[in-house]
Parts: C-alpha cells; structure tokens; sequence
C-alpha cells in the first residue's frame, strides 16, 4: 500500500520520459491518471490523482487509496466508491503496455454529477418510459391479434402473457431500487449474521437451471453491517447474472470469504467477459451490453452498486474477455 506514496520514483526510464512529454495534457485531464510499473511503484500521478489521494494538502477522499492500491494490480478491474460529502468516484485499472514496459493504468473518474442527475426524478420517469414502452406495446399488440384471430388466440396470449411478465420484472426491479435509495432512511438493524446459510440458499434458488453452483464459504464468516434480504438479493444478482450471460456446461464459483474488516461475496462465470472499457457501464442504470435475446432491464448491478455504497461497501468486477468476469461486493463486518 505505501508505494501508491512514492511519487515520482527516482529512475522511472524512458516510458516515463514520455509521460513528462504529455504531462501538462494529462493534467488537464477531467479524471484522475496514475500509471504503475510491474513492480506496483508508482510511476507517474497526474494533478487530480493526486489531489484525490491526498498529496496535494488536502487530505485524501475516504477509502481512495485503498480502492487505488487494490485496482493497480492484477487485470482490469472497476470500482465505485462514496467519499466525503456524498461524492460517487469510480477507479478503474487496467494493463497498458507501451514502450516494452508492462505498466498498469489507474483512472479516477468523478461521478458526482452524473449521479445526481440520475438521481432526477425527470431522468427517472423517462427512463422508465422508455424501458415500459417495448413489452406494453408488444402486449397490447398481441392482444388485438388475438381478438382478431381467434384460430391463433391461445399462441397469441402465450405470447402476451410474457410481455407482461417482463412489464413485471421492469417494475419489480424499479420497486427493489427504490427501496435501496430510499433505506438510508430507515431505522433498522443493519446486520446479517449468518451469510454462509444465505449464501447456501441463493445457491440453492438457481438450483432450476440445471447449472453446477460451487459455493465456498470460508466459515466462520463474521456478521456483516448489510440485512440478510440485501445480501441475498446481492447474490441473487450475481448468480443471476452469471446463470444468464455464460452457459453449461461452465460452472458457476460463489466464494465468501473475510479480508480484514470486510467480507467479500465474490461469484465468478466462465462467460464471455466484459470489455475492460465497458466495465463501468454496466454498473449504470439501464445499461445493458449487445445482449440479443436475454431478458434483463439493466437495474440489477445498478441497484447492487447503489446497495453496496449505502453500507459503506464497495462492488466491483474483474473481467477478461473470452474468459468469464468475477462480481465482487466488500462489506464492512458489523461492528
Ligand atoms: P440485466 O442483466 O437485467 O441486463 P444488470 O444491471 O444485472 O442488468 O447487468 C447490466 C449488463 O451488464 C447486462 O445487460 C450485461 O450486458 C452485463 N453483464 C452483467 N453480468 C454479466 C456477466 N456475468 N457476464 C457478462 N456480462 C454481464
């Protein structure tokens, strides 16, 4: 972790040379940029990198060196986190060879204002528009034809009665966001303690598909700050998700592990992977990637990222294209 402080290295070579070429641009730069060499040294901060880890005078934002030191390594990942005062910061790595040099990129993008924006109830009302007009269109349609055609009247309402289920599953999605941005609100005992039994069971939910869920849980798993109904339906999602966009005969990994005062739910697919840029797409609301014919709205993660960073956790995915994608929420161990 101390190395994320030890900017700018004495002897750094060429690729740094570079670096300091376009350093004035990448100062200029809307997001933070950080580079490190293989060794996980810091090569190189542009000012807002810096500003945001505290090495300007102010001090650093909450958790950012920590979500920093832990995206300089290993292969792209995406991170969302709170700082002070409410801000919505997203830290994304990934490899970047150039010059013969196996650095790593770290980029820190500020949120804030994209989030407030989604959080705009004009930006919500159309949205959910936009999302609720394809299936009523098809049901209403559907249900004309059938009056029109009673021969095909029973293929018509099967057919009707799937737009309506995807009416429902838009709604209930909607429902299950609104209840995590509004919890922050409520009084109640944030706590879990038994995720193992949890976890078991979200396992044991898919257990229709047909695919082979392999659970490890590393017991004892201390009671962590989040109700058991937010972490099932956290691993619900990514169980979900995983069941969905990879196929059989590929297993499915759900891991619960403790790393210091978090417990990390992990569930990794051996999918097509996720695009290093895209990453942080997905973690927005109604964004969904190319995924012809898969039924989904593009809330799940949107409402697990919003979840996770209430109760002060962290979600994140590490992906490779062509290899699967692994889900990660951190949640703080309850007090
Ligand atoms: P939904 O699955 O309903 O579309 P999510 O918010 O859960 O919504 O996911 C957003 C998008 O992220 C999905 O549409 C898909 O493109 C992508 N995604 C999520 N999980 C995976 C995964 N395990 N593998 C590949 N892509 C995924």
């Amino acid at each position: 972790m101390a190395k994320i402080l030890n900017i700018p290295a004495a002897d750094t070579g060429p690729v740094l040379e570079d670096v300091e070429l376009y350093a004035a641009a990448l100062d200029a730069l809307p997001f933070g940029f950080m580079l490190y060499d293989e060794h996980g040294t810091c090569v190189y901060a542009n000012k807002r990198a810096l500003g945001l880890i505290g090495l300007t005078g102010c001090p650093a934002e909450a958790g950012m060196i920590e979500a920093v030191d832990r995206t300089r390594a290993a292969g792209p990942r995406t991170e969302h986190l709170r700082g002070q005062g409410g801000a919505l910061y997203e830290v994304a790595g990934e490899p970047l060879p150039i010059g013969g040099a196996n650095l790593h990129a770290v980029r820190i993008a500020d949120l804030t204002l994209e989030d407030d924006v989604m959080h705009s109830q004009a930006t919500a009302a159309s949205d959910l528009v936009h999302t609720l007009r394809g299936p009523l269109t098809a049901l209403r349609g559907y249900l004309e034809l059938s009056a029109e055609e009673p021969d095909l009247a029973f293929d018509y309402t099967q057919r009707a009665l799937g737009a309506a289920l995807r009416v429902q599953q838009i709604v209930d999605d909607i429902l299950s966001l609104a209840t995590f941005v509004s919890a922050g609100m409520e009084e109640r005992e944030l706590c879990c303690g038994d995720v193992g039994a949890v976890a078991r069971q979200a396992v044991t939910a898919f257990e229709p598909s047909g695919r082979l869920i392999r659970a490890r849980i590393q017991e004892p798993v201390p009671p962590v700050a989040m109700t058991a109904a937010e972490v099932r339906m956290v691993l619900l999602n990514f169980i979900g998700n995983a069941v969905k966009y990879s196929e059989a005969p590929a297993p499915i990994d759900v891991e619960v592990t403790q790393e210091g005062a978090t417990v990390v739910l992990a569930v990794r697919d051996y999918g097509p992977g996720i695009e290093p840029l895209k990453q942080s797409l997905i973690f927005r609301r109604y964004h969904r990637l190319g995924v012809r014919g898969i039924e989904g709205t593009g809330l799940g993660l949107a409402a697990v990222r919003e979840l996770s960073l209430q109760r002060g956790g962290a979600v994140y995915v590490e992906s490779e294209v062509g290899a699967g994608s692994t889900f990660f929420v951190r949640v703080p161990v309850k007090a």
